[in-house]
């Protein structure tokens, strides 16, 4: 009997939903790129001229950003206050090595971000590349600026947790992360001991420290290579960065998987047979171990009585 009352009121509602479902988002929901919802939005990045996309010098009404400059601008092209290490080093490097100046006369000295115990150093740990020097601190210890330069990131960010990242006029960039809170904003000009923020545990953080890193064009560095952390001072004022150094200091997961892959290659063979073998590990796939161990997959598959569709079973031997 309500059968002929129930289907329009059926029908209303999912209008009302639907129509719910198409109301504009509001302007913080934005998507950057959605160029129909973006005016509102663009204004408000128009209103930052540091914090303009690439893809805003399309808008009319462009502000003049010729007369920012961003620090060491020629070297890194771009200014992302987005992604914290956008850059690509081995495609942005092209000498043998380069002297960095670290204190320009007329620069503020270096002063170090914490002074403190130092918990954990840059290298590989068990599963993961370590690109800081971590710093043990109390939550709510002064955090302050390295070096001289412009705050590109301020914010959250990922395993960081509070972030700062800092581009100085010497070429390289800072990282201090785990902050409790940040005290600084994106285009914001800092001087040496400035403060940032305060010391914390968010991110990827157990116990309260700073992890600190230096990077040059992307590429992270050891920090102690720049700091004697017993005085506080840098061990130098021209810091070398070579090309090699990078292949065999600091480019951590190359040298891991690298390394791996010795490990593979001399772990059966004992006397050279010309007989390798390969231990699967987990995420190995027929591809990525031909490809490691300078192979093919139909070569493995020969070997190995495999099809290159075959389940791998981690631990399995592997004739390479
Ligand atoms: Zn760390």
């Amino acid at each position: 009997m309500t059968k002929g009352r129930f289907i329009p009121v059926l029908v209303c509602a999912l209008l009302c939903a639907f129509s719910a479902m198409a109301a504009p988002f509001p302007p913080d929901d934005k998507k950057p790129g959605d160029d129909k919802k973006g005016k509102a939005a663009k204004q408000k990045e128009d209103t930052i001229a540091y914090n303009l996309p690439e893809t805003s010098s399309e808008v009319d009404e462009t502000p003049d950003t010729t007369l920012i400059t961003f620090p060491s601008h020629d070297l890194y092209a771009s200014w992302d206050v987005n992604t914290a290490h956008p850059y690509k080093f081995n495609e942005a490097f092209h000498e043998d090595s380069v002297v960095i100046t670290l204190v320009n006369p007329g620069d503020n000295n270096f002063i170090l971000p914490y002074k403190g115990n130092l918990t954990s150093l840059f290298g590989w740990r068990k599963y993961r590349p370590h690109y800081g020097t971590d710093i043990s601190l109390h939550t709510g210890d002064s955090v302050v600026a390295a070096f001289d330069g412009m705050v590109r990131i301020a914010k959250y960010y990922q395993g960081y947790g509070n972030c700062v990242i800092i581009r100085h006029n010497n070429g390289l960039e800072t990282v201090y992360a785990h902050l409790s809170k940040i005290a600084v904003e994106s285009g914001q000009s800092v001087t040496s001991g400035q403060l940032l923020g305060l010391g914390g545990n968010t991110g990827h953080s157990y116990g309260s420290h700073l992890h600190f890193e230096i990077r040059y064009l992307g590429q992270a560095l050891d920090t102690q290579d720049f700091i004697d952390y017993e005085t506080g001072q840098l061990k130098t004022n021209y810091f070398t960065l070579r090309k090699s150094d990078v292949e065999n200091k600091y480019d951590l997961r190359a040298l891991h998987y690298r390394h791996r892959s010795d490990v593979g290659l001399n772990a059966k063979s004992g006397i050279k047979k010309g007989k390798s073998v390969y231990v699967v590990r987990k995420g190995d796939t027929l591809s990525t171990i031909a490809r490691r161990n300078r192979t093919t997959v139909n070569a493995l598959c020969k070997k190995n009585r495999l099809r290159p569709t075959s389940t791998l079973r981690i631990g399995q031997r592997l004739s390479i």
